[in-house]
């Protein structure tokens, strides 16, 4: 299925969609419910290219589901989701809208890199397999040119010496940092991470959050869900405050750390800090 079957309540909205921002991903009146649990609830976030968002939010706020909405792994119930300009999960052809085909689906999701609270690396793989993996399979690119790629990558995340390293021959920091390097290796347009140090021995959190402050300095727009407070004040351009599926407000960090508007906001930080 998909490819061909028209998503027939749709066609005005796109008109809008049209229009585009040139921000680097957008969510427009964003809906998502799991059987009648409302997990998101209209959405409205604008991300602009080459800026750092940071999620901030109770546990069961949306946030995960809202990285799986921009990384085309869940599909909007309500309202769009751009990466790029491009609408995730549709593609247009005038006011119609179409539902992607998975393979579509797939290839553009190369667009978004993700990083998960559980490294994810295949265990079966060396650090250097690992990030060379998809720059073959999805881009087809040559062997020896990933390998050059993954070579600047692993220097980027500090780890030149372990290319040749299994996954449990390393830390759970340096783990995350091949994760990274891996992400970044389809050079996407967007970078997600969802509570990336949440899963590390204290000890390993300051030089995994050390290589995601890196890169949001050399301009890779970057959505980060985090528990890191001062982390997330030092790299935020932007701060999103979620609870219970809606954004309850958002803006830089100063304003939503130190003059936060909403009691919900003011009683989350004081609880996290
Ligand atoms: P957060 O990341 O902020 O903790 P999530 O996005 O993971 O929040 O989850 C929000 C709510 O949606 C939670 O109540 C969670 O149980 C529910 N949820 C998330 N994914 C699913 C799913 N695939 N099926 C059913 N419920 C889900
Ligand atoms: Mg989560």
């Amino acid at each position: 299925p998909g490819g061909t079957r028209p998503a027939s309540a749709r066609p005005t909205i796109a008109t809008q969609v049209a229009a585009g921002t040139g921000a680097a991903v957008t969510l427009q009146g964003v809906g998502k419910s799991f059987g009648d649990q409302v997990v998101l609830d209209d959405v409205q976030l604008e991300l602009k290219a080459g800026s750092v968002t940071v999620l901030v939010g109770p546990s069961g706020a949306g946030k995960s589901t809202l990285l799986r909405l921009i990384n085309h792994l869940e599909r909007a119930d309500h309202g769009f989701v751009t990466v790029g300009g491009q609408l995730v999960g549709y593609r247009r052809d005038g006011d119609t809208l179409y539902e992607l085909a998975e393979s579509e689906i797939r290839r553009r999701r190369a667009d978004v890199g993700m990083v998960f609270q559980s490294f994810n690396l295949f265990p079966h793989l060396t650090a250097l397999e690992n990030i060379i993996e998809a720059p073959m399979a999805v881009r087809g690119i040559p062997r020896v040119q990933a390998e050059r790629q993954a070579a600047d990558l692993l220097e980027r995340v500090g780890l030149s010496d372990k290319a040749n390293a299994y996954p449990r021959q390393l830390s759970g920091g340096q783990q995350q940092r091949i994760a990274i390097a891996r992400a970044l290796a389809l050079q996407p347009k967007v970078l997600l991470f969802d509570e990336p140090t949440s899963a590390l021995d204290p000890e390993l959190v300051t030089e995994v959050l050390s290589v995601i402050e890196e890169l949001a300095r050399s301009g890779t727009t970057l959505v980060i869900v985090t528990h890191e407070l001062g982390f997330a004040r030092r790299v935020a351009d932007h701060v999103v405050m979620m609870d219970q599926g809606k954004v309850i407000e958002q803006g830089p960090p100063d304003a939503i750390f130190d003059h936060p508007r909403q009691q919900r906001t003011a009683d989350f930080l004081a609880k996290t800090l």
